[in-house]
C-alpha cells in the first residue's frame, strides 16, 4: 500500500500497528486432529488482528469468479453486483461444515459438487452471519456427504447485491469501492469478502479465473492475463482474465471504469498492461505515463537487484477516482487519481515482497512496506537522485518534524482504543476501540475530551512504527 503523501503513508502504518494493539482478540482455536473425526472448520483463522477473516479446515486451490456488474446510475448512488464464485478447494481436516467470508452481499444458491445444499439453521444446510460491529460476516455451509481430509470439492455460491463504499477497520474506503463510472477494487486488509466470498487469510494463496460483464463500453481490468478478446452481447461486455500465479486474496482486484488499456513488454518478454482511466487527464495523466513509461527499466533493475521478477504479467490501473491510497494488488497495482514514479517501483517492489514472499499474519504487514519503502530509495539512488543514506535521514527529519513517533492516548471513558486519524498536537477524530471479542466502528469525531500526545523519540535512528 502506499497513501498519496509519506507523512500519510507513516501515519498510517503507525495507526495499524496502534489499532492492532489495542484490539484485544482472541484467536480462532484450531480443531485438534485424531483419525477422522468430522467438525466444522473453523470462522476464523486465528490472526490476532482480524479473528473472523479467513477460515479453517481448507485450503482454496481456485477461484472463479462471475460477476455481473452494474454501475450506478447517478455518480454517488449504488451499483449492483450479481455473481457466482465457483471455489474449487482441499479439506484440510474431516469436514462436516465450512465457512466462506462474505459481507454486505446475500446468497442465494450454494451446491457442493454440482448438489444443491438447502438454506437454513440445519447441519446440512446454509446460512449467513452479518455481524458488522464485530466484523463478523461468514457464509456457513454444512456439509453432507461428509468432506475426509485430503478431498477436494467444488463449491458454487450464487449471491448479489447493492455496492457502496466499505471501509476497513481505519475508516479508509477498502474493498468493492463503487465510483461514478464504475468501481474501484482494492481489499487490503480484509476488503475482499465485500465482493466475493472468500477463505480471507493471506496464507491462503490460490490462482483466479476472472469473467466480469459490464455494460458495453465500460472495461474490466483484473489480475494476471485476458483470457481472450472481450466478448459484446446484447449491450454487455464480458472481460476474462486468468491469474495463474496463487495470489493471496487482499492482492485480487477487478476495477470497472471508462478505460484505456495499453499493451507493453518488459525483460524476456514480460507482459506490461496498463489501464488508465479517461477521466485522468492534463498533469496527472503527463505525470502517469511518465512513471508508467519506466516500469520496464525499474523491472530490469529490481531483477538485477533482487532475482526474476517472479510473475506472469505487470502494469497498472489508475483511477481518476480516489481512495487515497495505492495498493499492490498482484500483476496490476492499482493508483488513485494518477500514478507517480515513487509509487510505481513501490508497488513493483511489493511483487517481490509482499506478494510473493508474504506475511503469514497482518501484524509482519511492516515487512512489505518496509522493503518497499528500500526499494523507493534504492531506485532513486539508481536514478541519481539522492544518496540512500540521504533519504533515510530525511525520513527520519519528516518524522521527527510531524512526532509521528508514537501516540500516548488518553480518553474520558476509560476504554483501550487506537487512533485511526489524527493529526499530533489535536484531538483525533475518530477512534477504534478494542471490545474483547472484535473491532468496533469508529466513532465520529471530533473527539472532545480525548487528547493525543506525541512521545518523542527516545533512540535516534530507531523506528518505532
Ligand atoms: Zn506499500
Amino acid at each position: 500500500m502506499t497513501h498519496l503523501t509519506k507523512a500519510r503513508r507513516i501515519a498510517a502504518a503507525a495507526v495499524a500497528l496502534l489499532t492492532a494493539a489495542a484490539a484485544g482478540i482472541t484467536p480462532a482455536q484450531a480443531v485438534p486432529q485424531s483419525g477422522p473425526r468430522y467438525s466444522p472448520g473453523a470462522a476464523g483463522s486465528g490472526d490476532p488482528y482480524f479473528p473472523y477473516a479467513g477460515n479453517g479446515g481448507y485450503d482454496v486451490l481456485n477461484y472463479g469468479l462471475d460477476l455481473r456488474y452494474t454501475p450506478p446510475s447517478d455518480p454517488g448512488a449504488a451499483g449492483n453486483l450479481t455473481a457466482e464464485a465457483t471455489i474449487t478447494l482441499r479439506a484440510t481436516q474431516d469436514l462436516d461444515a465450512l465457512n466462506f467470508d462474505l459481507r454486505g452481499l446475500a446468497v442465494t444458491t450454494v451446491d457442493v459438487d454440482g448438489k444443491d445444499v438447502n438454506r437454513g439453521a440445519g447441519p446440512s444446510e446454509w446460512a449467513q452471519v452479518q455481524d458488522d460491529v464485530n466484523r463478523r460476516w461468514e457464509l456457513n455451509v454444512g456439509l453432507r456427504p461428509k468432506v475426509k481430509e485430503g478431498q477436494t470439492k467444488t463449491i458454487t455460491i450464487s449471491y448479489g447485491g447493492a455496492t457502496g463504499r466499505p471501509q476497513d477497520t481505519t475508516g479508509a474506503l477498502c474493498g468493492w469501492v463503487t465510483t461514478a463510472d464504475g468501481a474501484i477494487v482494492v481489499n487490503e486488509p480484509d476488503g475482499a469478502p465485500t465482493w466475493f466470498p472468500v477463505n480471507d487469510d493471506p496464507e491462503d494463496k490460490a490462482t483466479y479465473s476472472f469473467r466480469i460483464t459490464v455494460p458495453e463500453g465500460k472495461t474490466a481490468v483484473a489480475n494476471g492475463l485476458p483470457g481472450g478478446d472481450p466478448e459484446t452481447q446484447a449491450g454487455w461486455t464480458t472481460w476474462t482474465w486468468e491469474a495463474a500465479d496463487p495470489m493471496a486474496s487482499y492482492l485480487a482486484t477487478a476495477s470497472v471504469g471508462d478505460v484505456t488499456l495499453s499493451y507493453g513488454e518488459g525483460t524476456r518478454g514480460l507482459p506490461i498492461i496498463n489501464a488508465v482511466d479517461n477521466g485522468v487527464t492534463g498533469p496527472a495523466l503527463v505525470k502517469t505515463n511518465e512513471a508508467l513509461a519506466l516500469q520496464p527499466q525499474m523491472i530490469r533493475y529490481l531483477s538485477h537487484v533482487f532475482g526474476p521478477y517472479p510473475f506472469e504479467a505487470f502494469g497498472a490501473t489508475v483511477d481518476d477516482d480516489s481512495v487515497d491510497y495505492a495498493l499492490e494488488t498482484q500483476t496490476r497495482p492499482v493508483y488513485s487519481e494518477f500514478a507517480d514514479e515513487d509509487t510505481v517501483v513501490h508497488e513493483l517492489g511489493h511483487q517481490w515482497f509482499g506478494n510473493s514472499v508474504s506475511p503469514a499474519d497482518w501484524k509482519d504487514i511492516w515487512l512489505n512496506e518496509g522493503w518497499a519503502t528500500y526499494i523507493e530509495w534504492l531506485w532513486a539512488e539508481h536514478q541519481g537522485k539522492a544518496t540512500l543514506a540521504k533519504q533515510f535521514t530525511d525520513a527520519v527529519a519528516e518524522l521527527d518534524s510531524k512526532n509521528l513517533w508514537a501516540l500516548d492516548i488518553s480518553n474520558p471513558g476509560g476504554t483501550t482504543c487506537s487512533p485511526s486519524r489524527y493529526t499530533a498536537g489535536e484531538p483525533p477524530r475518530s477512534m477504534h476501540c478494542g471490545s474483547g471479542s472484535g473491532m468496533r466502528p469508529s466513532l465520529p469525531g471530533p473527539m472532545s475530551g480525548w487528547t493525543a500526545t506525541a512521545i518523542p523519540r527516545q533512540q535516534p535512528g530507531i523506528l518505532k512504527q
